[in-house]
């Protein structure tokens, strides 16, 4: 069964989630702080995805979520942040959140949204593994079956959302990509989030990638219109 951890203090919140949660056939994990989230994740784990409020007692979200990603780079993790603070937003996706919702939220589009997640970290997990392919691009090697990216000889660990952007550049190589068709690409069609995913996740991919992130060699800016790979 589908597993899913659900971290807010707020008792009525957080029960409505995973009552949703529930009925569409998923396996629950509540906790109302960031320590027994991770314990019960420790515990009982692992999870498909995490739900994670900013506003917690003791550890807040976004530590929580760093500790969480640490662990473990194929959970799918949405940050809840307080309404209209745009800084908690790009804090939440930089520190290795996959989407954010703000508060209040529509249990529904939550649900949407952690099922969008999850389609897209199992469509990894699902490939044959037999079926070993590698793209290259220049001096990148993008290994699909062990889902690690190498710069050179270096191995360097990317998020699922991050391996997808990749895989979409060394496909369109020298192709300037719309970041519409980035966020189609990565959680498929019909996804509503929001194109901001696309930059902080590129921003991310950067410092991961580029000798200097600040002036990038490889992920181009196109301005006005998205991103090109350049090996
Ligand atoms: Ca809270």
């Amino acid at each position: 069964m589908r597993k899913v951890l659900v971290v807010e203090d707020e008792a009525s919140i957080r029960e409505l989630i995973a009552l949703n949660l529930q009925m569409a056939g998923w396996e629950v994990l509540e906790a109302e702080n960031g320590e027994r989230g991770l314990r019960r994740l420790k515990e009982e784990g692992p999870c498909d995805a995490a739900v994670l409020d900013v506003m917690l007692p003791g550890i807040d979200g976004f530590s929580l979520c760093e500790s969480i990603r640490r662990d473990d780079q194929n959970i799918g993790i949405i940050i809840l942040s307080a309404k209209g603070l745009e800084e908690d937003k790009i804090r939440g996706l930089s520190i290795g959140a996959d989407d954010y919702m703000t508060k209040p939220f529509s249990v529904s589009e939550l649900l949407a949204r952690i099922e969008a997640l999850c389609r897209r970290v199992n469509r990894g997990k699902n490939q044959p593994a037999a079926k070993e392919t590698r793209l290259v691009s220049g001096k990148f090697v993008l290994d699909e079956a062990s889902r690690i990216l190498y710069k050179g000889e270096t191995p360097i660990d990317l998020t699922q959302v991050e391996f997808q952007i990749m895989e979409l550049f060394f496909r369109n190589q020298g192709t300037a990509l719309v970041r519409e068709k980035i966020l189609e690409g990565v959680w498929g069609p019909g996804y509503f989030g929001d194109v901001k995913i696309v930059d902080v996740n590129i921003r991310r991919l950067r410092m991961k990638i580029e000798d200097e992130p600040s002036s990038p060699k490889h992920i181009l800016t196109v301005w006005g219109y998205g991103y090109r790979w350049n090996a």
